[in-house]
């Protein structure tokens, strides 16, 4: 092995390939002849098979119905195999594992006494009526630095800002107080490693073991389970090992919510860390412990060797952090550790399985589903029946082809799916108004977490309330309409997206709440309890921290996966992503000095894969380039190029009408975000997904934070779009004035979309408006004026402006369009 890549060596890690594999293949029927050794007989690299140095063969075409077609390399129709020398390549690679696995004995014994300390020395001062955690965490607060436990040479402890601590070199304790520390078991062969690795690292008292079964386990994972315990027991008897389930089986929660997908992958929360985290409380109380959990997480992608990510705070749950000792291990090295230790390997991994996890899951390949039907097929067969009937249901006539193909591993919405409950968002500015239909649990059952409220029942049958947020009183109205129909309504929240959202959330909570269990891990007061058929929260407990609405979209995984938007025109909508690229100036003045060779010759080393296409979408979209394929300069394009040294202001105005109309995210920021307002990425990111529903957190973060780069890498923000205000507030201003010729290019832009040539000052003004020079620069009534007077008398008249005694009507030359409209002003 080498620790980096050489000439002769592999990119991708290798996986040892066993009889069972080949059997599977059924290479012992097409002439090959090996034995049923416990060793490795080949080496594979995707599906391509190797030994000696040497390709064999390669599997074509397996899905979850039909198995991998051979084929061989000439000559290697038959083989005659003898098994690899483990011994031999154990002993050349020695001293790389010692070091290996010596380092990441190393991490896990400095994570434990890192944070095991800080525990001990929690415990110790708090015997002195002092709460260091907590100390710790107000001193944060006040001088807005993290700090840490630091502990002195006289075995004291201080706290003091964490830069200074590991400028000084002191031993750092972190302030986060550790209650449990786990090492999680999967059946996975990282996990075994790091199980093995944790017991030599740490006492076996100090630490637990939980398998999380998930209700469709593959068998050899849970006999597996067995045999690990076992193993360890008898090397350390007080070894804790337990196992974890969620009280609901895991086929009741599909027919609740509908199958797992790769946009809803409630499975992994709800079956297995959800029931993991929630069998972990404080001794005698509901408040859920803090964990560190030493992981098998690994990341061959990531730059080799790096410690980056190795350890990572609330990564699924807040109240967890998880440690990775064998992040940079490959997973060759995974299987040297095993062999070198005499460990049992799972059996899955012997019939081929690249990855050992559910016997059915949105996220494998098709390769191990191949594997899963043959080897565990009467396991498989209940949830594999579920999804063929549900694809039948769903009308769907290729039944088979659609779900070897893995269709139904794109599920993205609760369509055709027949959960009772429903709740409809109507717009209903400046308010927040919602229909719901059959809550699942009392509607306001989650609202204390956002504030304390107040409630009365009105003699016409309503409730009215008020409730308390930050320091005002926002006043609600519930009305039942009908048995099972209630609206809700709250006033005034339309200014307050981040409020607006924990409404929501609180209200899908209770709408489509199936008591799956997995918010309650959030709650780190113990506030929140879920149990089978209830969800209660304490209010003397709860600190409305709002940590339980905002750990996932809808603030409920059942909502999550159930909620049918689109219920309002805008859910539809679909943002457009930028890899997170935004419109970046210096690329633009590359690109302008010579459109025909950028791309050609990547004039301003943009990165191929991510950065070039961003910038291409921004400069289609911006009506500078014809396609993102063909990178073609449009007439427009070349005409800006030409204007662009003498006038840059003049461009990027026009470039910014442009995305006006062709960037759902620029359309929505001239309509979805008033001029004059103060606002934070985090407030915008909140108010575009009140808008855009049916788009994940994670799209709407990464398509508003390319926005805003755009904003702040061009001219574009501080002209007015968004001027600093300071590191995290900007305020929509708007602009005093603009290049005439963008007024004039604007104006026929609205004509050309609205299919007029005369329009009126006002209609520009008007709220049922989403398009046009307000929207675009927010200029007032007297600048355009001002403008269009300009433009009135111009030798190169592009329209007429009607602007005395009381008039403001505008009307444009029919003869011209707007870039001609460019051409005429500008000669
Ligand atoms: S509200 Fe919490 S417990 Fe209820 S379904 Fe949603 S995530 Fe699960
Ligand atoms: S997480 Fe717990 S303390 Fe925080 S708002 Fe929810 S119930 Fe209250």
């Amino acid at each position: 092995m080498h620790s980096r890549i050489v000439e002769g060596t592999l990119g991708v890690s290798p996986r040892p390939v066993f009889f069972e594999e080949l059997d599977l293949l059924k290479l012992n029927e097409l002439g090959w002849e090996y034995p049923h050794s416990e060793k490795p007989l080949l080496w594979a690299v995707h599906k391509q098979y190797w030994y000696w140095g040497e390709l064999m063969f390669e599997a074509k075409g397996a899905n979850i119905y039909d198995a991998a077609t051979v084929v061989f390399q000439p000559g290697r129709e038959k083989m005659r195999l003898k098994p690899v020398d483990v011994k031999k390549m154990l002993a050349k690679n020695h001293d790389f594992m010692f070091l290996l696995e010596s380092e990441a004995i190393e991490f896990i014994r400095e994570t434990f006494s890192q944070y095991a300390g800080a525990r001990k020395s929690v415990e110790r001062v708090a015997a002195n009526q002092m709460d260091y955690e907590a100390l710790a965490k107000r001193m944060e607060k006040k001088t807005k630095q993290k700090m840490a436990i630091v502990k002195e040479d006289c075995d004291s402890f201080e706290i003091m800002p964490l830069n200074t601590a590991e400028e000084q070199g002191k031993k750092v304790f972190h302030t986060t107080k550790i209650d449990k520390f786990l090492a999680s078991f999967s059946g996975g062969k990282d996990s075994q490693v790091v199980l093995d690795l944790c017991t030599r690292a740490i006492p076996s008292t100090e630490f637990e073991v939980i398998y999380s079964d998930t209700g469709y386990e593959l068998p050899p994972s849970l006999q597996l389970y067995e045999q690990v315990q076992e193993h360890y027991h008898k090397l350390f008897p007080d070894l804790k090992f337990s196992m974890a389930r969620n009280h609901e089986s895991v086929l009741n929660y599909w027919d609740k919510i509908g199958t797992p997908s790769d946009t809803h992958r409630w499975c992994c929360s709800v079956m297995k860390t959800g029931p993991l985290y929630r069998s972990l409380k404080i001794d005698g109380s509901n408040k859920q412990a803090k964990v560190l959990t030493f992981d098998g997480v690994r990341s061959e992608e990531s730059v080799r060797r790096s410690n980056y990510n190795r350890i990572g705070k609330g990564v699924k749950h807040d109240t967890v952090i998880n440690a990775s000792p064998i992040l940079s291990w490959s997973s060759i090295e995974v299987f040297f550790y095993l062999w070198l230790h005499n460990l049992p390997i799972n059996p899955a991994y012997r019939y081929g399985m690249t990855r050992v996890g559910c016997l059915i899951c949105p996220f494998s390949s098709e390769w191990n589903d191949m594997i899963s039907n043959r080897k565990f097929h009467e396991q498989l067969t209940p949830f594999l029946s579920r999804i063929e009937e549900i694809t039948h249901n769903s009308g769907i006539k290729d039944i088979d082809i659609y779900i070897k193909e893995g269709n139904w591993k794109r599920r993205a919405g609760g369509r055709g799916m027949n959960f009772p409950s429903s709740l409809v968002v109507e717009n209903n500015k400046p308010h927040l108004k919602m229909t719901i239909k059959n809550p699942q649990v009392n509607l306001l059952t989650w609202l204390n977490a956002i504030g304390k409220y107040t409630i009365f029942n009105n003699n016409d049958g309503t409730k009215t309330g008020e409730l308390k947020y930050k320091d005002k009183l926002i006043p609600f109205t519930i009305s039942q309409k009908e048995d099972n129909l209630f609206s809700v309504l709250f006033e005034n929240t339309y200014s307050d997206p981040i409020l607006q959202g924990l409404i929501k959330r609180v209200f899908y909570k209770a709408t489509y709440c199936i008591h799956c269990g997995v918010c309650e891990v959030e709650c780190p007061t113990g506030a929140l309890l879920i149990s089978p058929n209830s969800a209660h929260i304490d209010k003397n407990k709860c600190i409305s921290c709002n940590k339980c609405l905002n750990f996932h979209d809808f603030g409920c995984i059942s909502a999550a996966s159930l909620a049918v938007t689109g219920t309002k025109k805008d859910h539809k909508m679909k943002l457009i992503g930028y890899n997170n690229f935004g419109m970046n100036e210096g690329w633009v003045e590359v690109f302008f000095s010579d459109p025909e060779a950028f791309f050609v010759e990547n004039l301003a080393g943009l990165n191929v894969n991510e950065q070039m296409p961003s910038f291409a979408k921004w400069l289609h979209q911006a009506g500078i380039i014809s396609d993102t394929k063909g990178k073609q300069i449009t007439p427009l394009g070349s005409f800006l190029a030409e204007t662009y040294m003498d006038n840059p202001d003049l461009v990027w105005q026009i470039i910014w009408i442009n995305l006006s109309y062709n960037s759902p995210i620029a359309a929505w920021y001239n309509t979805g975000v008033e001029w004059g307002k103060f606002i934070t990425q985090q407030e915008m990111e909140a108010l575009v997904l009140n808008d855009y529903s049916d788009n994940s957190k994670t799209t709407v973060h990464n398509v508003v934070y390319a926005f805003v780069r755009t904003l702040k890498e061009s001219p574009l923000g501080e002209m007015g779009l968004f001027s600093s205000i300071n590191k995290n507030e900007f305020q929509k201003k708007g602009f005093d004035t603009i290049e005439r010729e963008a007024l004039a290019y604007s104006l026929y832009k609205y004509s050309e979309t609205k299919g007029v040539r005369s329009l009126r000052i006002s209609d520009l003004f008007s709220t049922e408006n989403n398009i046009g020079a307000y929207r675009e620069f927010g200029l007032t009534k007297s600048s355009i004026e001002k403008i269009l007077r300009s433009l009135n008398s111009d030798q190169n008249r592009v329209l007429i402006a009607e602007l005395n005694m009381g008039l403001e009507s505008i009307t444009l030359r029919d003869d011209i369009d707007s870039l001609n409209c460019l051409k005429v002003l500008i000669g």
